[in-house]
């Protein structure tokens, strides 16, 4: 099937068949597309849309793109989340030992920082010894012997959706939901697990701002992850304040750790937490829900199911006890302080993400090197009272430069004003 007609039948609004769909998932890998016949494509679907069988379609074909994982060897429920990204997302860091400590198996394949947005990898890059791009027998070793595993892939999974997605990333055609869609479950569907959560972020911070737009793509991925056999449900949820009051790679980690250790409450970051271990566990029907996994949390298990995984991937085997012995520490440290008198009406959270961008801590270019010991902690919620030496957050910055840059723009990013505004809140939908 030439690639020509295949665009052309898409830029006119036509359905496309599945022998035109699979011409161009194979295309993708075999290079029998050219670069400018894909970004066409891409681009007729961004304008065109595609219809539920499309996307399945799509999806069927770039999972089938490269290798299928297969995790049948192990002796308990084998479940994973994934989160469209946000600014301090650090779920996952606690979730996955939770899930492993109620008894199910968490192999959890994670990204890198993708625009203004954190990566679970880049966090956990910043524990010395760690691998995150460990080979697939010591990820099987470390999710039998730990429960979980978050690593970066492993293997050659959905290797077309790494083409499509670099061209899309450059040529304006990232924000489609059936090309999202096809993009997040092509890797799910080959990385293997039972049953999926899905955390669909909305707000300031999200790579969807909009409602409307992020429940299309919530209710777009869980019928077509059902339609292929992987059982989904989704949480849409708030992103328009920091999730936690940390983010930056190191920073982030210590705030789990606090948390897995009973030490530091961030209420909104462990309710999303356990209501996404709650969704997994009903759906992997386990016998299990809320309580377990806040049993879990707070008896000390899910930070024991975590000191295992970071040990059996080459971290140390101290790191829940003496985190500060091991996480990098930034030079410069500075508060920001309100200035003013009122609540916190409101957060710019993508211009923190940009702030942090700016300290070093995210990318500015594919694959450059990132720092992780900088980033901002105390952050203020929305809604919180301030005097004027209140603290909205703490800056932790390479030098002083880079410092002065990041209060001016921590301090940007918050808005204060004098009535209490009303909270979002965090769970705005939920789709099964
Ligand atoms: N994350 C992905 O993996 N793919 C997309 O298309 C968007 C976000």
């Amino acid at each position: 099937m030439l690639p020509q007609e295949v665009i052309r039948a898409k830029r006119d609004g036509l359905r496309l068949s599945d022998e035109a769909i699979d011409a161009f998932a194979h295309g993708l890998v075999d290079d029998s597309w050219s670069e400018g016949q894909i970004a066409a494509l891409a681009m007729a679907i961004l304008l065109r849309g595609m219809d539920r069988h499309e996307t399945a379609r799509l999806t069927r074909a770039m999972a089938d793109s490269g290798d299928r994982l297969v995790w049948t060897d192990l002796p308990g429920p084998v479940v994973d989340k994934h989160s469209t990204g946000g600014i301090g997302d650090k779920v996952s860091l606690i979730l996955a030992p939770i899930l492993a400590a109620c008894g199910c198996f968490v192999p959890m394949l994670s990204g890198r920082g993708l625009g203004h947005t954190g990566g679970t990898l880049d966090k956990l890059d910043a524990i010395p010894g760690y691998r995150s791009a460990a080979a697939l027998e010591q990820v099987r070793r470390a999710v039998r012997e730990a429960g979980c595993a978050i690593v970066g892939q492993t293997g050659e999974l959905a290797p077309a959706d790494r083409r499509l997605y670099a061209i899309r990333d450059v040529t304006a055609t990232v924000e489609s939901i059936p090309l999202v869609t096809a993009s997040i479950l092509s890797k799910k569907l080959a990385a293997g697990p039972e049953w999926l959560v899905m955390d669909v972020k909305v707000g300031s911070g999200a790579f969807m701002t909009d409602y409307d737009a992020a429940r299309s793509l919530a209710q777009s991925i869980v019928e077509v992850a059902n339609e292929a056999g992987l059982p989904t449900r989704a949480l849409v949820t708030d992103m328009n304040m920091c999730l936690g009051h940390s983010a930056g790679n190191a920073l982030e980690v210590m705030e789990a750790v606090d948390i897995l250790r009973g030490k530091r409450t961030a209420d909104r970051l462990v309710e999303l937490s356990l209501a996404l271990a709650t969704e997994l566990l009903d759906m992997a029907g386990t016998g299990h829900g809320r309580a377990t996994a806040l049993a879990a949390l707070e008896g000390g298990a899910a930070a024991e199911h975590f000191a295992r995984m970071v040990a059996a991937l080459g971290g140390p085997t101290d790191l829940i006890d003496r985190p500060h012995a091991h996480l990098p520490i930034a030079p410069v440290v500075r508060p920001v302080r309100a200035g003013e008198r009122g609540h916190v009406q409101a957060m710019d959270a993508r211009a923190l993400g940009i702030a942090i961008i700016h300290l070093g801590g995210g990318r500015r270019h594919p694959g450059s090197m990132i720092r992780h010991d900088v980033g901002l902690t105390d952050l203020c919620e929305v809604g919180a009272p301030v005097e004027a030496d209140t603290l909205l957050g703490v800056v932790h910055a390479g030098d002083e430069a880079a410092a002065d840059r990041a209060v001016a723009d921590v301090r940007m990013a918050f808005s204060i004003g004098p009535d209490r505004p009303v909270r979002q809140p965090l769970i705005v939908d939920r789709l099964a």
